[in-house]
């Protein structure tokens, strides 16, 4: 019964199998904005960290090769060489990330990994300087970091995406230019006011979260004091509530949203990752579209109505369905490669079609509706990306 309301329900990662991100990452405020008629924008924008561990994705973080780590592939040769020989090892997560699964691709990986080598930084510094690192390393891998390489590789890290907004953290445009929800805010990673552009730097998200979310609870809060108290009717819970009925009064031994949510992660990973292409993202198209009509055949044990974290999780699962729908679509929209989104069927990045933001609207029944946004370039040209 707010006046406005602020999303700051964080990122999508589990969309992703793996990902770095906790179980918490799924998308809700996404999917609960896009649903009620916010755009989402930049979806296709999905970050891959370059350093993470084998499995469950653990990050191994950059400050690692911030302190001087190099990475070899299995002929021991310090690859960074041939893609960036200016920046290495500290050229972009992008760049990185794709240096490292062409190796891989092209058969000098070592069982889908390649090495982050820290062993010439010797233990003390390792222990002093990247203590955490070097726990890691031993607990999660069983690798002494002092004494042999680590297996690395890319992982799902970070939506540049998200609800679109303004600087102020409004979800609709007051000019007019795109349509919104008068009375959303959203910061934080959920929110996409387009700060990263294509490709996030390493600890900007402090900006989303500390700069962009004080604006938007400034402007929230300014624009409350200007409305007269909401009036709801008892039927806008009822759609809800008649989902939450139907979810627990499921009988029978249907699927568990952990065999959907499993197939999701692993389809979106290989077909969404660092290289896409038109045919193997139309591939997790169909696969999507398949998962969404298996969505509400979804049983759950736990018939309970107190902190029923199978309801929870089939909820979730709903919501991650539709942002992995939004992740697509805009993947296959934009037929270029820019900052995260690289595609091998359009390996440039062409400013002449593609300098503009693709904007995603929820539709009843059929794929998100297209519409497209400039961008506005003020001081910065945009320039060919060297490293
Ligand atoms: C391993 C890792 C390391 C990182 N390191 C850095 C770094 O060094 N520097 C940097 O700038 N960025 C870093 N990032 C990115 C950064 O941490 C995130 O972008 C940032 O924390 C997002 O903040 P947020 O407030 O938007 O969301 P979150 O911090 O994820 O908070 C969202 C909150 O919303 C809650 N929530 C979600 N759904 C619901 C719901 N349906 N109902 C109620 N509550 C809900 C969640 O429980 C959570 O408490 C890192 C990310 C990861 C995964």
């Amino acid at each position: 019964r707010a006046k406005t309301v602020i999303m700051a329900t964080g990122g999508l990662g589990r969309v992703y199998e793996p990902s770095t991100n906790a179980l918490i990452c799924t998308g809700d405020g996404m999917a609960v904005a896009y649903r009620a008629g916010a755009p989402l924008m930049d979806m296709e924008m999905v970050q891959y960290h370059p350093t993470t561990l084998k499995g469950k994705g653990l990050l191994i973080t950059e400050a690692a090769r911030g302190e001087g780590a190099y990475l070899l592939n299995s002929k021991g040769e310090r690859f960074m060489e041939r893609y960036a020989p200016t920046m290495l090892e500290l050229a972009s997560r992008d760049v990185v990330s794709r240096a490292e699964q062409i190796e891989i691709n092209e058969g000098r990986g070592i069982k889908g990994c390649v090495l982050l080598d820290c062993r010439h930084l010797g233990r003390p510094f390792l222990q002093d300087r990247l203590g955490q690192i070097y726990a890691e390393a031993k607990t999660f891998a069983n690798v002494d970091l002092a004494e042999e390489p680590l297996p690395i590789r890319p992982g799902m890290h970070y939506q540049m995406g998200g609800i679109k907004t303004d600087t102020e953290g409004r979800c609709w445009d007051v000019q007019g230019q795109w349509k919104g929800l008068p009375g959303l805010f959203a910061a934080g990673e959920t929110a996409c006011v387009s700060l990263h552009g294509g490709n996030r730097l390493g600890a900007n998200s402090l900006l989303d979260t500390v700069v962009f979310g004080r604006r938007a609870g400034q402007c929230a809060a300014e624009y409350a004091k200007t409305l007269p108290p909401p009036t709801i009717p008892e039927s806008a819970m009822e759609a809800d509530q008649q989902l939450v009925a139907t979810i627990l009064s499921r009988e029978g031994s249907g699927e568990r949203a952990a065999t959907l949510r499993l197939e999701m992660g692993t389809t979106m990973n290989r077909y969404l990752s660092v290289f896409r292409e038109q045919e193997g993202m139309e591939t997790a198209a169909l696969r999507l579209h398949d998962l969404k009509a298996r969505w509400p055949g979804i049983t759950i044990q736990d018939k309970g109505q107190v902190f029923n974290t199978g309801l929870v999780a089939a909820l979730e699962l709903g919501f991650m369905l539709d942002c992995a729908e939004a992740i697509i679509m805009g993947a296959l929209t934009r037929e270029e490669s820019r900052g995260a989104h690289f595609r091998t069927d359009f390996l440039n990045r062409d400013d002449e079609q593609w300098l503009k933001h693709v904007l995603l609207y929820h539709t009843a029944d059929g794929p998100p509706r297209v519409e497209y946004l400039p961008v506005t370039i003020t001081q910065w040209q945009p320039q060919v990306r060297v490293y």
